[in-house]
């Protein structure tokens, strides 16, 4: 966290976010590690619940790795084309299956280290994964986390990875994957981009609301 003048406290912070988001968790479907790494693609400037649409069918059809890598470029991009740049998506979604089935007999690694090095996977998209999937402490920073931050004072960086740093200073491992969730669910329904509902907010008494 940083020193800046006012930063909400950690302990009302978490309080909070407990209280008002106890079952924050991650919105894209899945069954399995595989099935969260391919929705992550395919959330790209897309909606969850789009995505969520698209991928019943498509893992369907192609269950894994392996069907996913022998599928056409063709057939792919007519399965997600209604996410948009389909065909972006479908090139990248076959790489990474051909990669996973190369480097990792098909599975999903579980270090940052090996899912940063997978073609297209960021540190993001890994931490969703160490995260939701693993159970490992992790801290992915999106758009509503690293606002979110930067408002409540705890960050004076727009920067995700240094956002993420600051984050992971003011909270202990085992409390980061739930925070990040909680926090990025408040961002999408009060601490919006645009106009944030500050008079509703639980976090109104102690937040500095920085640059609102
Ligand atoms: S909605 Fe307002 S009070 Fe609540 S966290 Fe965002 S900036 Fe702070």
């Amino acid at each position: 966290m940083t020193s800046g003048k006012g930063a909400a406290p950690a302990k009302e912070v978490l309080a909070f976010l407990a209280r008002a988001y106890p079952g924050a968790r991650v919105l894209l479907d899945h069954r399995n590690p595989f099935e969260l790494l391919v929705a992550t693609v395919l959330a790209a400037q897309c909606t969850d619940e789009r995505v969520n649409a698209v991928t019943p069918p498509l893992f369907r059809a192609w269950p894994g790795p392996s069907p996913l890598s022998n599928a056409s470029q063709e057939e792919i991009e007519a399965a997600v084309r209604s996410t948009g740049f389909y065909r972006n998506k479908a090139r990248a979604i076959r790489e990474l299956s051909a990669v996973l089935l190369e480097r990792h007999d098909g599975r999903v690694p579980r270090t940052m280290e090996e899912l940063t090095a997978l073609p297209g996977v960021g540190r993001k998209t890994a931490s969703i994964l160490l995260g939701a999937c693993f159970g490992l402490p992790a801290l992915p920073v999106d758009t509503h986390v690293g606002r979110v931050s930067f408002r409540i004072g705890w960050t004076a960086s727009k920067d995700p990875v240094r956002i993420e740093e600051d984050l992971a200073r003011a909270i202990p491992p085992g409390k980061w994957w739930e925070f990040a969730t909680r926090l990025g669910w408040h961002g999408r329904q009060v601490c919006v981009a645009r106009k944030p509902r500050c008079p509703e907010c639980g976090l109104a008494a102690v937040c500095p609301k920085r640059g609102v």
